[in-house]
């Protein structure tokens, strides 16, 4: 199935969830939306890939700001840390794929997945990233 037909699986699990839950923001949308298609980022040009490295790159240069903060101005820290947290990731992590519905199709990431939510959102978000990580997982199998 396409990015799109897990969107609306994991769309429509999580929106019965959130009824049920009786707790609706834009945030738990989000995290639904993320999770139906997070398991394929192992696949290059999915959506989940062209999502998530742009995140990765801003939160790495997030990481590394302090320590370069320290050794030039401001506007360099930003411009050298963005450049290294974007070599990282596109020329180290990235390339180094992952085997295509692995780990990342596995009930071990989306419990993963699943705590990151409960931490970001709360016992509900967590509840919600584990539905929808579930569903793209279910329908793979179909
Ligand atoms: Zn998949």
């Amino acid at each position: 199935m396409n990015h799109f037909g897990h969107m609306v699986v994991g769309g429509i699990v999580g929106l019965v969830a959130m009824l049920i839950l009786k707790e609706f923001s834009l945030p738990l949308v989000a995290i639904c939306l993320l999770g139906s298609i997070l398991p394929d980022i192992d696949l290059k040009q999915s959506k989940a890939s062209q999502i998530v490295q742009p995140i990765a790159v801003l939160g790495v240069a997030f990481l590394l700001y302090p320590f370069f903060s320290t050794k030039f101005g401001a506007l360099a820290a930003v411009v050298v840390s963005l450049a290294i947290s974007a070599a990282v990731i596109f020329l180290v992590l990235f390339p180094l794929r992952l085997k295509h519905r692995g780990i990342t199709h596995s009930w071990k990431a989306a419990a993963v997945f699943s705590i990151i939510g409960g931490l970001l959102l709360g016992i509900n978000g967590g509840i919600i990233a584990l539905l929808s990580y579930a569903s793209h997982l279910v329908v793979d199998r179909i």
